[in-house]
C-alpha cells in the first residue's frame, strides 16, 4: 500500500472529529514540554540528594517508575503488558496485520547514584512518539511496540531475555538490588518459570530504534545536534597474569631479577603504544593491577592485571591483541617473566543497519539538525536486539560527556530534538521496510 492509499484508508477508519486533526506526517512534532515534564516526574522515583537518580532494577523505586511508565503508555493509547521476563511492552496494531512490529524503547533502571537521563530519555521519548502519533490519529502500517527493557544496567538482562533467552545460571546471579535475577523478575511482575514466552526469533521484528544520551562528549564539544550511531563497539576483556620470581630486594642484583611488576610496567606502556599506533577510534585499557607478595623488601614475583579492548571491528581487535601478544613475548625475554592471557569477556560488536543509519541522518537533516556519525562505546539493549532485526540508535548530546553520575545532563531542547528524529525515523521506516 502506498502512502496515499494508507492515508485514505485511515481517514475512513477514524471518526469525524479526528478528521480535522489529521495532518501530513511530515509536519508532526512531539510535544517537547510534555516529554520534559515527564522526564522530571520520572526522576522523582529514586531521587538522590545530589539531584541524581538511584533506581536499581528490582527495587521499590524501580517498581514505582515502572507503574508510572505504564500509566503514560496507556495515556498514549498503547496496550500495555509485562512479558515473562518483566519487560514492559506497549503495543498498538498497525493497518497491515501481516507486517512485523517496529520497536522503539530503552530502559528506566539506573546505576547506583546515577543520573536522570541515561535510558530515561529514550524510554520517555519512545512513549512521547507513540503519544504524538495517537494525538494526530496517525496509524502506522506496522504494529508499534514500545519496550522498556528491565535491568539494562545489570547486564542488559531484559533484552537478553528477548533476544536469546536467559540461561538458568544467569537467573541465580545476584543483582545490585541484592535480589537474584529470578527473584527480581518475579518482583516486577514477570514469571521466571515461563521465560521461553519472552523470547523472540530472528525475523519476528521489523526494526528496532533506540534514542539515548551519548554518554560521551563528542556531540557536546562539537555543538552537534544529533549523533547517528554506527554501531555498538565489541568489548573484550582478558585477565592477565605475569609470573616472575619473588626474591629479596636487598640481596638480588638488578641483573638477576625476574621482576613481574617491571614487566607489567612495560606491558602497560606497550598496550597504550600499540593501540594508538594505528588510525581509528579503538581503545585499549589496563584498568587493574595487583603485585604479589606486595612488600617494600621483595622483588614482585607475580602480578595480576587486565586488558580491555573495544572497537566496532572485531578483526581489528584481533590484530591489536596479536600485536600486544608479540610485544609481551619480547618483554618476557627481556625480564625473565611469563605472561598468561585468559579471556573473560567477549561481546561482539553490533553494527547499526546501514539503511536505518541513512534514514536517521536524513530525518535529522530534514528537521534542520546537524548530525555526526559516531560509535557507541557503551553497551545498550540495542546490542542484544541486533540479533533479531536491523537496529539503529540516535544520540543526543550529554553535557561535558558526563554520565552514570548525578551531573549527567541533556538540555530539554536536545531531548525534544532527539524524540523528533525518533518520530520521523519511525515514520520513514514504516513506509520503507
Ligand atoms: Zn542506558
Amino acid at each position: 500500500m502506498n502512502r496515499r492509499e494508507f492515508n485514505s484508508n485511515l481517514l475512513l477508519a477514524v471518526p469525524a472529529a479526528a478528521f480535522a486533526a489529521q495532518q501530513p506526517a511530515s509536519s508532526l512534532r512531539v510535544n517537547g514540554r510534555r516529554l520534559n515534564t515527564r522526564l522530571a516526574e520520572l526522576a522523582q522515583f529514586g531521587k538522590t540528594p545530589e539531584g541524581g537518580t538511584h533506581r536499581l532494577a528490582y527495587t521499590e523505586a524501580d517498581l514505582a517508575a515502572r507503574e508510572y511508565s505504564m500509566k503514560l503508555m496507556r495515556d498514549a493509547r498503547l496496550d500495555v503488558s509485562i512479558d515473562a521476563a518483566g519487560n514492559i511492552i506497549g503495543r498498538r496494531a498497525g493497518s497491515e496485520p501481516s507486517l512485523k512490529p517496529l520497536v522503539i524503547g530503552s530502559h528506566i533502571d539506573s546505576v547506583p547514584e546515577g543520573g536522570s537521563y541515561d535510558g530515561q530519555v529514550g524510554s520517555m521519548g519512545a512513549i512521547e512518539v507513540a503519544h504524538t502519533l495517537a494525538d494526530a490519529n496517525t496509524r502506522l502500517r506496522h504494529p508499534l511496540e514500545v519496550i522498556i527493557f528491565q535491568n539494562e544496567e545489570g547486564g542488559t538482562v531484559g533484552s537478553i531475555a528477548i533476544a536469546r533467552g536467559l540461561a538458568e545460571k544467569e537467573l541465580d546471579l545476584v543483582s545490585n538490588s541484592g535480589k537474584t535475577i529470578r527473584e527480581g523478575i518475579r518482583f516486577i511482575g514477570g514469571d521466571p518459570d515461563k521465560l521461553s514466552g519472552a523470547v523472540r526469533r530472528k525475523g519476528d521484528l521489523a526494526a528496532y530504534v533506540e534514542l539515548h544520551i551519548e554518554q560521551g562528549g563528542i556531540l557536546h564539544a562539537g555543538n552537534i545536534d544529533i549523533g547517528v550511531v554506527e554501531g555498538i563497539v565489541g568489548v573484550y576483556w582478558w585477565e592477565v597474569t605475569i609470573e616472575g620470581f619473588a626474591n629479596h630486594a636487598g640481596t638480588t642484583p638488578m641483573n638477576q631479577r625476574r621482576d613481574a611488576l617491571l614487566a607489567a610496567a612495560k606491558y602497560i606502556d606497550a598496550v597504550n603504544r600499540i593501540v594508538t599506533s594505528v588510525p581509528g577510534r579503538q581503545v585499549g585499557t589496563v584498568g587493574r593491577i595487583q603485585a604479589f607478595p606486595g612488600a617494600y623488601n621483595i622483588v614482585p614475583g607475580r602480578v595480576l592485571t587486565t586488558l580491555g579492548l573495544r572497537d566496532l571491528d572485531a578483526a581489528k581487535v584481533r590484530a591489536l591483541f596479536e600485536s600486544i601478544r608479540t610485544e609481551t613475548r619480547r618483554i618476557e625475554n627481556e625480564t625473565g617473566t611469563k605472561f598468561d592471557f585468559k579471556q573473560v569477556n567477549s561481546s561482539p560488536p553490533a553494527p547499526a543497519d546501514e539503511r536505518i543509519r541513512r534514514i536517521i541522518d536524513r530525518s535529522a537533516k530534514q528537521l534542520g539538525f546537524t548530525t555526526r556519525d559516531l560509535p557507541s562505546g557503551a553497551g545498550h539493549d540495542a546490542q542484544e536486539i541486533a540479533n533479531l532485526c536491523p537496529i539503529g540508535m540516535i544520540f543526543v548530546p550529554s553535557r561535558d560527556g558526563i554520565s552514570h553520575s548525578p551531573r549527567e545532563y541533556s538540555t530539554p531542547e536536545d531531548i525534544a530534538n532527539g524524540a523528533n528524529v525518533l518520530l520521523h525515523t519511525l515514520l520513514a521506516l514504516d513506509q520503507e521496510v
